[in-house]
């Protein structure tokens, strides 16, 4: 079947629905839905796999209940729809809060990400001859083991629903990691990593991952930090002001922003598969989450995995603040729930999608996901005039290790390296470096913001969320930023890798 004959049978459908009592319905047809992972360890070609999915899902809005329904034989979507009603009947009598959608918003238009050269149209051996010389450059006789690793994504998608919206999106993802590892005299496995990164510009093609700037160009910088970290000391445990590169600082706004500030999550949704969070709806729009340098976007950045257009509700994504100043203005929403965080509430805190309904497959219903969750670059300069401003702290950079409480209230880290800062000088580099505190005062000890040139877009291909599972990319762009006063000290077992 071609673009338009699914779309003329999915509107044949909508009339059927709206008939049967439904208020809403829509359908996201995965026209094409490509990846490949290609893995080398130790320069040995690992794993290649390729997947390649095509389909539709259907979801219903019935008596203020979803049903939703998938099917990859696009000569059924009739039957598809009448599953999806069957689901949307039987969740109807069951008790929670009606959903609703709002004010109708139609869309139209299409989305394409940047892409110069298509990886999908990259042949298997240069993509190999690229990888092998990378790891060529990591290896050492004091190297045990080396990855190299690259993943792509292709995806046509598109959406429609009873309101008229009618929107298209064309992306394509590339993501890529690079990881030396060595034991210490302790024989405890040392390691440090890049993953493929950028300046939030740019495009998202063979032609990012082959700019050595952005990936192939660090490899002798990590095989050399390695040495330096296997042959540290572990960094004594103390309070020490904190600075956290962007390698390490997406995972802290990822894990004690971003999560928190799903609105599913909040309500409760996610309670028994991801966790809760520590945000109740009527601390939106007064809440201090952080100090007054704390400035946090969910933001349409060019070139990153969290920017795609339209969500998986056809609406247009939008950039605005979740934080602003330090107090929590916004949540990651989509349209379905805002109606019951204002009633929990009791007065309007939400007022339209965050555009964070995504799903990530077609056989899979969407869920308030992150999109790209960004620290605004600050006014306290370059990274060396924040160590220059720093008597007593340390650098950290790429997580080993977290433990994070389940409504994300508090959290443990450990990183692959610390370099000590003394008197305003980085000297040493020390192993098994950890940080841990509770969410809200260590984002309220946020002291020192580094400008734009410390401001770097990292990458998230596998956040995971729902039940069942959902795997989702994103992106995060993050300035260098130090907090006063953490509580610093040597690792324990890793907790969770
Ligand atoms: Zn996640």
């Amino acid at each position: 079947m071609t673009i338009e004959q699914v779309a003329t049978a999915v509107r044949g459908h909508f009339d059927r629905m709206r008939t049967a009592g439904c208020g809403f319905a829509d359908a996201r047809l995965y026209d094409e839905d490509a990846s490949q992972r290609v893995v080398l360890y130790d320069g040995n070609l690992e794993s290649n796999n390729r997947g390649l999915e095509r389909g539709i899902g259907v979801r219903v809005l019935y008596e203020g209940a979803w049903g939703f329904a998938a099917t990859a034989d696009l000569d059924t979507i009739g039957a598809c729809f009448d599953r999806a009603l069957t689901n949307a009947r039987a969740a109807a009598r069951l008790p929670g809060f009606p959903k609703e959608m709002g004010p109708a918003r139609p869309a139209k238009g299409e989305y394409r990400a940047p892409v110069v050269k298509d990886p999908f149209e990259v042949p298997l051996a240069e993509k190999l001859a690229f990888l092998t010389g990378i790891d060529e450059r990591l290896k050492d006789d004091s190297v045990k083991q080396r990855i190299v690793h690259a993943r792509f994504q292709r995806r046509r998608i598109h959406y429609w629903n009873t309101e008229g919206t009618d929107v298209s999106r064309f992306v394509n993802n590339t993501f890529a990691t690079m990881m030396v590892m060595a034991p210490d005299k302790d024989g405890r496995t040392q390691r440090r990593s890049v993953e493929l990164y950028s300046d939030g510009s740019g495009t998202r093609g063979w032609e990012w991952l082959t700019n050595p700037d952005w990936f192939s160009g660090h490899a002798e910088r990590i095989k050399r930090e390695l040495f330096e970290v296997v042959a540290a000391e572990p960094l004594p445990p103390g309070r020490r002001d904190l600075i956290i590169l962007p390698g390490q600082g997406f995972l802290q706004v990822h894990e004690t922003i971003g999560h928190p500030l799903e609105l599913d999550r909040i309500l409760g949704y996610e309670l028994s598969f991801a966790g809760g969070s520590h945000v109740r709806p009527e601390m939106i729009g007064t809440l201090r989450y952080g100090s007054d340098k704390l400035n946090c976007r969910a933001g349409v950045t060019p070139n990153s995995p969290g920017t795609f257009g339209f969500d998986d509700e056809g609406t247009p994504q939008r950039d605005y603040y979740l934080i602003k100043q330090g107090i929590l203005v916004n949540v990651l929403s989509s349209r379905t729930d805002l109606a019951e965080a204002n009633a929990k509430a009791g007065s309007e805190v939400v007022s339209e999608s965050g555009t964070a309904a995504r799903a990530c497959a077609f056989y899979r219903t969407p869920i308030d996901r992150m999109t790209n969750i960004n620290i605004e670059p600050g006014e306290d300069g370059t990274l060396n005039d924040i160590v220059a401003a720093t008597e007593n702290g340390i650098i950290v950079d790429v997580p080993v290790s977290w433990s994070i409480g389940s409504n994300r209230e508090h959290f443990h880290f450990g990183t692959e390296i610390a370099w000590e800062v003394k008197d305003g000088r980085r000297t040493r580099v020390f192993k098994n470096p950890t940080y841990q505190a509770h969410t809200l005062d260590f984002w309220r000890s946020l002291d020192k913001v580094g400008d734009k040139s410390t401001w770097l877009l990292q990458s998230v291909p596998n956040c995971g969320k729902g039940e069942p599972n959902q795997i989702m990319e994103l992106g995060h762009g993050i300035p260098v930023m130090r907090f006063k006063d953490v509580q610093c000290g040597e690792a324990e077992a890793a907790t969770k890798e």
